[in-house]
């Protein structure tokens, strides 16, 4: 999120502000400079973000940075003016340091201007797994010394609030989807590599379900793109359920009409059929919720990326891959 000096916030301050000795006015107006401004400058040279003080002084207004050098950044016959012209330094000074730190990286270091890939969490969810059931963590309640803690949860579709006490065989699993971002233009904040190897370490460290951004050059073509956030939470979740019992499952068959599996697929041969047996420890009424939660709203599953089987109405969709 960047900005400019039309969309400042001020928040007035007082004689309890600053100490005495120090360089500002008794009264002033407080403000933020991100740390991500100017846009132009690459998100590897963002720096935190910047408390500013302008007040007036001398028949003029003034603006100073709060905790660094304490340096006078603008002044002028106005508060907006002072503060135009603040940001405006302040964007010539980051450009500048931007630049120095490209040309150290490929001089110095011989490496490309900007880190070549990105890591970006984009979300994450809490689960509680038990053995009859998964759903979303809400809070953990605290309970007396010796006693198991509680944890606050909702169904998969966000309804159905109950408590699950945090017994042994309860396990709570943190789920982080991201992209990898790779010479793809997007300047995202996240982690930065400068090469695969370590990348790649991070994310299968890191993150349960993740994509290269659509973006990259040799990425998959628009038809495989990315999902929407939801649509991967809800997928790994599918995948999570499934493979507790079918723990090498590739791919599965769904009857988009009643938001049915039909079989569990291992790399191209069924492992499960509806015809064979029912699917074990609950985890047909599991999968028929977080079905029905991804597909809601859906037109049809072909816009998901789905592809129609042989057998009309019902559609074959992978797994995403398992995390390590
Ligand atoms: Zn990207």
């Amino acid at each position: 999120m960047s900005a400019n000096a039309d969309q400042v916030q001020f928040t007035a301050y007082g004689p309890e502000r600053f100490a005495e000795h120090l360089p500002f006015a008794r009264r002033g107006h407080l403000f933020t400079v991100p740390g991500d401004f100017p846009e132009d400058t690459p998100a590897n040279t963002n720096v935190i973000d910047w408390q500013m003080a302008v007040y007036r002084s001398q028949g003029e207004w003034e603006v100073r940075d709060v905790d660094g050098n304490r340096k006078v950044w603008g002044t002028g016959p106005s508060r907006r003016v002072a503060v135009g012209l603040a940001f405006l330094e302040i964007a010539r000074v980051r450009r500048a340091r931007a630049a120095d730190i490209a040309d150290r990286r490929v001089n110095v270091l011989g490496l490309e201007a900007v880190p070549p890939y990105t890591v970006e969490v984009t979300d994450g969810v809490t689960l509680v797994l038990t053995p009859q059931a998964i759903a979303h963590l809400v809070r953990i309640e605290a309970t007396d010394f010796g006693h198991p803690a509680n944890y606050h949860v909702t169904g998969p579709n966000g309804g159905g609030a109950y408590v699950i006490r945090a017994e042994k065989n309860v396990e709570l699993r943190t789920l982080e989807v991201g992209v990898l971002h790779i010479r793809c233009g997007c300047d995202p904040d996240g982690h930065r590599f400068d090469n695969e190897t370590d990348a790649l370490d991070y994310v299968r460290e890191e993150l349960a379900v993740w994509e290269v951004c659509p973006k990259s050059p040799g990425a998959p073509a628009a038809e495989d793109q990315q999902p929407e956030d939801d649509e991967v939470a809800g997928m790994a979740v599918i995948a999570r359920t499934v493979r507790r019992a079918y723990s090498d499952a590739t791919e599965l068959l769904v009857r988009a009409e009643d938001y049915t599996v039909t079989s569990v697929l291992a790399d191209g041969s069924a492992v499960w059929t509806e015809h064979e047996s029912e699917l074990p420890d609950g985890m047909h009424f599991e999968l028929v919720t977080y079905l029905a939660d991804l597909l809601a709203g859906t037109e049809a599953p072909a816009g998901l990326g789905w592809r129609e089987s042989t057998e009309p109405g019902v559609f074959t969709v992978s797994l995403p891959p398992v995390a390590p």
